[in-house]
């Protein structure tokens, strides 16, 4: 019994190796499809061949008696390895003839991602950080384009604090509120404005499935190459207005993390003991807690500055209380039926996106839970 477990341990063991070899060969394919794609300036994620490529891998794997989802999550989670390792093969330069880009704040967290990136591509990169505005003149005179990254709270007043450009240069900004810094920046400067939201942090491998929310300032067909740039590395462009732009962030950032803070709050004065919470928590209130957790390993000031950045963000976050202290008139009254009532005339808001978000989440659970038990 013992001797014919080993056996079959050993043949899996042998399997296993196989699997390593095989994707060590892949990872090796990839990194020269990165060099191919890096001179033809071609974007690193190609969403079509991606799709096509797993319906065909789900359906051969069905062929051969593997469920489909086991195939597609190694597939995925071999792609994201091998779209943080395209990274390092450079990518193409659409504009080699751009004037140095002077990185405002390039010191910082989202500078020095953008820094990278552009250097990645061969583009010349000066840094303005904090220290440096008595070398502002010289370092900006010549500049090709001007990117403002900066804490929110300052954002404006840098933006004014610029000497003057070159007409051509292009003056671009990475702040999470768009209405104020594009406003500020064609004050600023006569020549092409775009406004960009990059919708991720610091923390990112690559920008490969990421997007970038942009707001046309002044002068489009001057910094279309900067778009497609970005798209080269990767990320989804979204175009909107700042002022739709802002008004959705008021749901997407302002009130997320307003009541991600204030759960942080109410958990740190009720004190449980987190370790025993976590011992006991299903695999969705450990990304519940995650999800609020790593709010707090991050820059306080960034989000007073994203809540409090316009007066529609507290009105919303006012609604939301209201809405709060209704649901709870329904708990003191014990009112089951006014409970069921609302929630049956939120399911069908949601529509068909409550299945879709049901069957998303499982999918994000499982991996939740595998990535606990990894320790
Ligand atoms: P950060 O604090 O890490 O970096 C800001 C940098 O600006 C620092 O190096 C600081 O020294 C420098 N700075 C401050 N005052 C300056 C001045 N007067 N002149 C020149 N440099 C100055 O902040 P961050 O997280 O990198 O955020 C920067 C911008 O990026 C913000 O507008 C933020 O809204 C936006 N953003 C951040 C994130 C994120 O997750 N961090 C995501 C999207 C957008």
């Amino acid at each position: 019994m013992v001797a014919e477990l080993s056996t079959l341990r050993d043949q899996i063991d042998e399997v296993d190796k196989q699997m390593v070899a095989l994707l060590a060969r892949r990872l090796a394919l990839v990194e020269e499809v990165g060099h191919v794609k890096s001179q033809h300036g071609l974007p690193i994620y190609a969403p079509d061949r991606e799709a096509a490529m797993l319906v065909s891998r789900r359906q051969e794997a069905a062929d051969q008696g593997v469920p489909p989802d086991l195939i597609e999550d190694i597939l995925r989670r071999t792609m994201r390895e091998s779209y943080a390792s395209e990274n390092d093969s450079g990518f193409k330069c659409l504009k080699p003839e751009l004037r140095p880009i002077v990185v405002v704040g390039g010191h910082g967290q989202l500078g020095r991602l953008f820094c990278r990136l552009f250097e990645l591509s061969g583009y010349q990169v000066r840094t303005l950080g904090s220290q440096d505005w008595d070398k502002a003149d010289e370092l900006l005179k010549d500049a090709g384009m001007v990117v403002v990254t900066v804490p929110i709270h300052l954002t404006e007043q840098v933006i004014r604090r610029l000497p003057k450009l070159p007409d051509d240069c292009i003056l671009a900004d990475l702040t999470s509120i768009k209405s104020g810094p594009v406003q500020a920046m064609l004050e600023a400067h006569q020549g092409p404005v775009v406004g960009l939201h990059p919708m991720f942090g610091p923390d990112i491998s690559s920008l490969a499935k990421q997007v970038v929310v942009y707001c046309d300032g002044r002068n489009p067909e001057s910094y279309q190459w900067l778009l497609e740039q970005i798209q080269i590395w990767g990320a989804s462009l979204n175009r909107i207005s700042a002022i739709e732009h802002d008004q959705g962030m008021t749901l997407i950032q302002a009130l997320r993390h307003f009541t991600s803070f204030v759960y942080g709050v109410h958990l740190a004065e009720e004190d449980p003991r987190l370790d025993q919470l976590l011992s006991l928590s299903s695999p969705i209130y450990r990304l519940e807690l995650a999800m609020v957790g790593r709010l707090f390993a991050q820059d306080g000031q960034l989000y007073a500055d994203i809540i409090m950045s316009s007066p529609q963000n507290l009105a919303m976050i006012k609604r939301f209380h209201q809405r709060f202290g209704d649901a709870i008139a329904i708990l003191e009254n014990k009112d089951k039926a006014a409970f069921k009532q609302a929630f049956d005339q939120v399911e069908s808001w949601f529509g068909d996106y409550a299945g879709r978000f049901l069957k998303e989440s499982q999918s994000l659970l499982r991996q939740a839970n595998d990535a606990t038990h990894r320790g």
